[in-house]
């Protein structure tokens, strides 16, 4: 009797293991796996001008460097949406010598600077914006110039509602505080740039880098399709789109810097952010 009865179960455990198999290849089909070739660096920026006067400040003269190098060595800079849409599978797979551009913190200087070098070159810009520095603070565009960038291709997605540092947060309020405001956070943003500037907001840029599978989890919960780290190597089909690499750029990446980091052969260095 005891054998026949760990017999049934043995049988029931197989029934169970074939069923878990049988349902993974349909998992599969409706996910088919990325192109293994995809490599695609996503170049981050923060501030241009004629000098550098801060570390996240790029020469205008480097970033036009960067532009001609890219253009010269047949880069195609593609819009960030169309490499998220291709982690979704609604787009084509990028194309071999793909780089996308971005910005953060929506500077004053991507309107006097970013904008007609953008326009010159023909590139797509993403510009990750926090909406209460947007006509508040002297150093942040206003909503008129962001409609103009809009106007002329820029897409413009959230970098939270004012960029708050999430491990700091985490460590002084109580979970149900630290919740709620991660929720404002992440929704507040999402909702004042569409409301402002029309157009979906579904891509969320991590303020100082700061994530973990918690606050994964809250960017999915809000309507966020695609997120964005500061960890520096190319976007590949291993990587998770809820946690896509940027390179943050300095004013020493030119020449031959510049170069390597485009092709993904640079030394990896520690981001003091
Ligand atoms: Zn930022």
């Amino acid at each position: 009797m005891k054998s026949r009865i760990l017999l049934l179960v043995l049988v029931a455990v197989l029934f169970a293991a074939i069923g878990v198999q049988a349902s993974q290849p349909q998992i599969k089909a409706s996910q088919p796996a990325l192109t293994q070739g995809l490599n695609v660096p996503i170049l981050l920026y923060h501030r241009l001008g004629p000098a550098v006067v801060d570390g996240m400040t790029i020469k205008t003269s480097v970033f036009e460097e960067h532009l001609k190098y890219l253009k010269a060595n047949g880069y195609h800079v593609i819009p960030l949406k169309a490499l998220v849409d291709y982690y979704y599978k609604k787009g084509p797979a990028p194309g071999p010598k793909s780089v996308v551009i971005v910005e953060d913190d929506a500077h004053k200087s991507v309107y006097t600077e970013m904008l007609p070098l953008a326009k010159k070159y023909n590139i797509p810009v993403t510009v990750f914006v926090y909406p209460s520095a947007i006509s508040n603070a002297k150093y942040a565009m206003t909503w008129e110039q962001l409609k103009e960038l809009k106007k002329n291709g820029f897409d413009i997605q959230s970098h939270t509602f004012w960029h708050p540092n999430f491990k700091k947060d985490k460590k002084k309020m109580t979970p149900a505080e630290f919740e709620k405001s991660v929720n404002t956070q992440l929704k507040k943003s999402k909702a004042r740039l569409e409301e402002k500037l029309g157009g979906t907001v579904d891509m969320l840029a991590w303020p100082f880098g700061i994530y973990d599978d918690y606050l994964l989890k809250k960017a999915t919960e809000a309507g966020y399709r695609a997120t964005f780290t500061i960890e520096a190597h190319h976007a590949t089909s291993r990587d998770s789109v809820m946690k896509l690499p940027r390179y943050l750029l300095i004013n020493a990446d030119q020449g031959k810097n510049f170069a390597r980091i485009v092709e993904g052969s640079a030394p990896k260095r520690n981001i003091v952010y």
